[in-house]
């Protein structure tokens, strides 16, 4: 169902899925998950510590994606996905390699999940310092050439601030189809 390119909050997102930009202890942190974790309450971090115990004692590794419930919030699931710390991926090309494969697992499980719409969040663009601009073009990228073989995903892009949501219209209008 295509591509949406919007401000807001992506808590308050009524989509079968919002992505969080999760670490690798999938218990909470600071920017989107922090209030994710807030508004999701209680039931998403149980979830989660038991998803840590059972299948992941070691965390959550980079690129890779996990759901849960979304708890108080209007979604059905939160995809928890860890995109990379810039400047910590041994290469540059590296860490587009794994925040390319963040977006991608993320849809695959949405997908798997029967959801028909996913919102994400600028993953890695916040604490995680990865430049906005490469970031941007990635993750269009990534999620146009997914699209093609799953055209009945509606596909969110939620930036918190207009200004975020600008820099990336900017980096991916001369992509545009
Ligand atoms: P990371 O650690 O992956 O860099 P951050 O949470 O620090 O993740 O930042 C990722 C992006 O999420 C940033 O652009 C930040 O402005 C944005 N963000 C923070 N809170 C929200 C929210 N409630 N809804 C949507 N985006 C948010």
């Amino acid at each position: 169902m295509g591509i949406v390119i919007k401000t807001g909050d992506i808590t308050k997102e009524e989509a079968c899925a919002i992505v969080n930009a999760a670490n690798s202890s999938c218990m909470g942190g600071g920017g989107v998950d922090g209030a994710i974790h807030r508004a999701g309450g209680p039931q998403m971090l149980e979830e989660c510590k038991r998803i840590r115990r059972e299948a992941l004692p070691d965390g959550l590794p980079t690129g890779q994606a996990v759901a849960t419930t979304a708890g108080k919030m209007p979604a059905r699931y939160v995809i928890h996905t860890v995109g990379p710390i810039w400047g910590r991926c041994g290469s540059e090309e590296e860490c587009d390699r794994l925040l390319s494969d963040a977006y991608l697992n993320s849809l695959e499980l949405a997908h798997k999940l029967d959801c028909r719409s996913i919102a994400f969040p600028a993953i890695s663009t916040g604490i995680y310092g990865f430049p906005k601009e490469r970031a941007a073009r990635i993750a269009w990228q990534t999620v146009n050439e997914w699209l093609k073989t799953h055209p009945e995903m509606e596909v969110r892009f939620v930036f918190h601030s207009d200004r975020d949501r600008e820099i990336f219209d900017r980096a991916v209008r001369e992509e545009k189809p």
